[in-house]
């Protein structure tokens, strides 16, 4: 299990490690947009920047970057939004981060991850993990190696 950190007021990670992959409906609440570190990776910025968005991210910690092994992460508003969340909704839905695609899960080659903070998360049902595998490539690379250490 990867536990729950912070730093500055901003969730870091809060997943926890299934045997089963669970059933999930996303209810729009935005929680995942809000108070939270959300890791970029190149290809994330490249993508976000040739459609011409400037100035939204920034060098992720030490820390951060231990844990996600993301080089950056997204610059947060005043009250701990993410720069790109408009209301509820994603102002870049089509071009948002694989952060943002696979969340709330993790899916490694032989592990599973689930964010505990996660409203939709439906734990009596059954999901399917392969359209978040992808997504997770980077940072279930990077999590793979801390979960075989312990
Ligand atoms: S926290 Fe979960 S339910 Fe809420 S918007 Fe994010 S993915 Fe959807
Ligand atoms: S890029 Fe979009 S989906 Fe990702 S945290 Fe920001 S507002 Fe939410």
């Amino acid at each position: 299990m990867v536990t729950e950190r912070s730093i500055d007021g901003a969730v870091v990670s809060d997943y926890i490690r299934v045997k089963k992959m669970p059933g999930f409906a996303c209810t729009l609440c935005g929680d995942c947009c809000r108070n939270r570190m959300i890791p970029l990776y190149k290809e994330d910025v490249e993508r976000l920047e040739s459609a011409g968005y400037m100035d939204f991210y920034e060098p992720t910690t030490k820390m951060e970057f231990e844990l996600t092994g993301a080089p950056y992460k997204m610059k947060l508003k005043e009250d701990g939004s993410c720069i790109f969340l408009e209301g509820n909704l994603c102002s870049v839905y089509e071009l948002r981060p694989d952060t943002c695609r696979r969340y709330p899960f993790i899916i490694g080659e032989d592990f599973i991850l689930v964010s505990l903070s996660c409203p939709g998360i439906k734990w009596d049902e059954e999901g399917n993990p392969e359209p978040y595998r992808k997504a997770s490539e980077r940072i279930a690379s990077r999590i793979g190696t801390l979960i075989d250490d312990h």
